[in-house]
């Protein structure tokens, strides 16, 4: 990278472009957004990313992120603790609770089975969710895991573990998104919405 501006800001600028959906040209946007703009953004973003920082980690029972030691979720008396919505990763877990239609609780899986990247259940927080369930007081757990390869293999994966349990698993329903046209979906999500047809 070229050095025209001091180090302080060029690791600024390398720090940003490592963020999701940024590069080195948006990284240096940023960097002069956030430096031209230090009241009203770079000060109370660097304050909330210490806060951050400091106060935010995964919850010991589900896995998602909260500032307390068990979350907000998980301590929610009004949600069906005997309902647990398997999700890959805390963004997933966000969606869900943005649909606003999930009253249960939630495990978050921390990743995918994947023999190309190698990454096997021990990686995943899967010995956590059948010890969760093993105790008698779930009754459902929804896998709501993406519809790839990777997806699919850890949802068999992770129904045959739960098996011996007895608690039962469901998957989220695949099909035609609301608002959507019939001639925009691929020929994948048709197939799937035919096979889970149902009474109209
Ligand atoms: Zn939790």
């Amino acid at each position: 990278m070229a050095s025209t501006a001091g180090p302080e800001i060029e690791r600024l600028i390398a720090l940003l472009s490592k963020l999701p959906g940024m590069g080195p040209r948006s990284g240096r946007r940023a960097a002069l957004a956030l430096l031209k703009k230090r009241d009203q953004l770079l000060t109370p973003l660097a304050e909330a990313m210490a806060e951050a920082a400091a106060r935010v980690r995964p919850c010991r029972v589900c896995g998602s992120l909260d500032t307390a030691e068990t979350c907000a979720i998980c301590t929610d008396g009004a949600r069906d603790g005997s309902l647990i919505c398997v999700v890959e990763e805390v963004g997933a877990l966000w969606a869900m609770e943005r649909g606003g239609a999930w009253r249960g609780r939630y495990h978050v899986l921390g990743g995918l089975l994947s023999a190309l990247d190698g990454v096997g259940p021990d990686a995943l927080r899967v010995n956590e969710l059948v010890g969760r369930t093993s105790d008698g007081a779930v009754r459902e757990v929804v896998l709501a895991l993406p519809a790839t390869v990777d997806g699919q293999t850890t949802a068999h994966y992770l129904a045959d573990r739960l098996a011996p349990t007895g608690v039962q698993v469901t998957s989220l329903a695949r099909g035609v998104p609301v608002g959507g046209e019939l001639d925009w979906l691929d020929d994948g999500t048709i197939a799937q919405a035919l096979r889970a047809r149902r009474p109209a």
